[in-house]
């Protein structure tokens, strides 16, 4: 089975993708749609998100499982620490193996329901995504991958703080890191350059999300924990009220950034894609990312 530092071993930067498990049928059919239509456009790997609690957890088991047995992609699964036992975490572990899945991403996870709430670990669990790290590393030939945060996670002290936190997530074992969503590239290079004055030469790739529609924006503005820069509010809220124009200003803004980062050599941009196929597609076709046939 491939590993994901395996497909981003080229000198051209490469694309993924990443979705969430389904809920039901209906969304279960509307995942199956997206993963087969991006398929042919050769994503590098492609995740499956891991739950905060519940249910969701079985559909990631099950949805990683399926891309592993019956797609060309590499699959890659999120796993995080909330509310497990180290003796669960290994039952995971232990069916992603199983199934043919060797490239995890490693979590903390946010406490269920509360994600700003107080951290309480499992009393028989993980206090830190780089125990995970060390506990996926120990049982296997796994490929590991972590989050990295270019304006810091909300819990650091400081930047200086975040980025030691980070590097010991790589001494722990960690190949690559998957940045949370940011606004600009420069914001994502900051970061970069924070790890390699750290000491570390891990890949390290940009989390992009497709700006199609207004929610899409405040979604990247709330999970990127900052304040959205007022020339990309200047480009995009005067048109929240006409949906098409707003979608080709988005994806003008997405491409652009994108174009900025290929051009300073990130191996792999990683599409959040709210399990839809189409904004995905035209942007890695812009950027002339996907293969001649796609
Ligand atoms: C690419 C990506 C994918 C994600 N996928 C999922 C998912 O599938 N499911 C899900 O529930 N959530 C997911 N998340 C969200 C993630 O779980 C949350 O952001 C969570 O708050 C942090 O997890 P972490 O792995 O970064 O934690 P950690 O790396 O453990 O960091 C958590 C906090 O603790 C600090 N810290 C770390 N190590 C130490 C230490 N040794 N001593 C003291 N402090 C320390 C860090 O600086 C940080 O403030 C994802 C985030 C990203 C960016």
């Amino acid at each position: 089975m491939t590993s994901v530092v395996e497909r981003l071993r080229g000198n051209e930067t490469v694309f993924s993708v990443e979705f969430f498990p389904p809920r039901d049928d209906a969304d279960e059919a509307v995942l199956w749609r997206s993963i087969r239509e991006l398929e042919g456009f050769d994503p590098a790997y492609m995740s499956i998100t891991y739950g905060a609690g519940g249910t969701s957890r079985d559909g990631t088991i099950r949805s990683i499982a399926r891309v592993a047995t019956e797609t060309t992609l590499v699959p890659m699964a999120h796993l995080t620490a909330v509310n497990h036992s180290v003796a669960e975490l290994r039952n995971v572990i232990g069916w992603y193996a199983a199934v043919g899945v060797r490239n995890v991403l490693a979590l903390r996870g946010d406490p269920p329901g509360d994600p700003y709430g107080e951290w309480i670990a499992h009393p028989e669990g993980l206090n830190y995504a780089e125990e995970l790290v060390a506990l996926v590393r120990s049982l296997g030939d796994f490929c590991v991958g972590v989050s990295a945060f270019p304006y810091g996670h909300p819990r650091s002290a400081d930047l200086e703080t975040d980025t030691r936190h980070l590097v010991r997530k790589f001494k722990a074992g960690a190949d690559f890191a998957i940045a949370q969503l940011f606004f600009e590239a420069e914001d994502f290079l900051r970061l970069r350059d924070r790890v390699a004055a750290a000491g570390s030469d891990a890949l390290m790739i940009p989390g992009i999300m497709p700006l199609t529609t207004p929610r899409t924006l405040r979604k990247t503005i709330e999970l990127s924990g900052a304040t959205a820069p007022k020339s990309l509010l200047d480009r995009l809220t005067p048109l929240e009220d006409d949906p098409a124009a707003f979608r080709a200003e988005g994806l003008d803004v997405v491409t652009e950034m994108c174009e900025r980062l290929i051009a300073e050599g990130v191996p792999d941009l990683h599409f959040y894609t709210f399990n839809r196929s189409k904004a995905t597609r035209e942007v890695v076709s812009r950027l002339g990312l996907v293969p001649a046939r796609a």
